[in-house]
């Protein structure tokens, strides 16, 4: 069994964008630049800004934390964002989410300008992505892709079975494993909530992304043996005995489909870091698209 450490991939990956990045300071004179937008204090939304913070600074690239109090008016904040996308020294918007109910996400993402999306959230990149065009893939989907390249996971004519259909994981992880890429090319199955029998269609699968989040679900019967397992989920879940009151867990119950899979990502250690390499990734890439790179 390969354990497909997201520590190693993405250092493997930031390492290469921090080279890239050193030649395109020294030619064009300017430092890629990502602004984040954190609304509020939700515990798990500063630790993913703090970390999406340290990371750019690790690669060389600036970064600018933006923020606002919980009850910040939607007009505020759409403001600034559209303050951001007119703002020549600013490559990559992101505002984290989940947003405080009276602010519209929806209405959020799609004042960000596309070119600027690098959660590659909005509807144009969305639209981009469904038609295999150069476009921001959300950064999840993205580390997950990057996983499979690291490990040469062979996918071609595989089954991938995707539970989950959010726009942000599920639906475009579906996207890219069956578009014509590299590690793509594969007949893919997605599920939801309200597919019958998801037991009989996670067994037919050589490729099983679990994006729930319901720690755990995914159990040693659901997994044919030799499947490679992706596991997106990242749950908080109580826990007394653990310094911060709470432990990390995955949407697959390791222990036990650990012995039957061929490959399998860790919870924590696993796609949760490759997010992050698939952001720096996109913030670049908005950097180089200044420069008709
Ligand atoms: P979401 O709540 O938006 O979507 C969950 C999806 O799972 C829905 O489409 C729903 O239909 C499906 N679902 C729920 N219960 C199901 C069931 N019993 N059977 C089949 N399908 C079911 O969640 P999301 O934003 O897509 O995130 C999913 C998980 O991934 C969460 O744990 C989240 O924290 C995690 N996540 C991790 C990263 C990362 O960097 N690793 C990034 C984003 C999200």
């Amino acid at each position: 069994m390969i354990l497909l450490d997201g520590k190693v991939t993405s250092a493997a990956v930031k390492e290469n964008i921090k080279k890239e990045t050193l030649l395109l300071i020294d030619a064009y004179k300017r430092v890629p630049h990502l602004a984040a937008i954190l609304v509020g204090n939700n515990g798990a939304s500063e630790t993913y800004v703090a970390s999406k913070v340290k990371n750019c600074e690790e690669v060389g690239f600036k970064s600018s934390l933006i923020r606002f109090d919980v009850d910040i008016a939607e007009q505020i904040l759409l403001d600034k964002i559209i303050e951001l996308n007119n703002d020549l020294s600013v490559d990559g918007i992101l505002v984290q989410l989940p947003l405080p109910k009276h602010i519209s996400e929806g209405k959020v993402i799609e004042t960000i300008n596309a070119a600027k999306d690098v959660d590659g959230f909005h509807p144009i990149n969305a639209g981009k992505l469904v038609q295999g065009l150069p476009s921001f893939v959300p950064a999840t989907p993205y580390g997950v892709m990057l996983m499979l390249e690291h490990y040469n996971i062979q996918t071609k004519g595989k089954h991938a079975v995707v539970i989950g259909r959010s726009n942000i994981v599920g639906r475009p992880m579906s996207i890219l494993l069956s578009s014509n890429l590299p590690y793509g090319n594969c007949t893919v199955t997605i599920c939801h909530s309200h597919t019958p029998n998801l037991k009989e269609i996670c067994l037919q699968a050589d490729i099983l992304i679990a994006a729930l989040g319901k720690p755990g679900f995914v159990k040693q019967d659901m997994v044919k043996d030799g499947a490679v397992i992706i596991d997106v989920g990242i749950t908080r879940v109580v826990d007394e005995t653990a310094k911060r009151g709470f432990r990390i867990k995955g949407d697959v119950a390791f222990d036990e489909v650990s012995h039957k899979a061929s490959a399998i990502t860790p919870v924590p250690g696993g796609v949760g870091l490759m997010t992050i390499a698939g952001l720096l990734k996109n913030t670049l890439q908005a950097y180089k698209s200044n420069y008709e790179l």
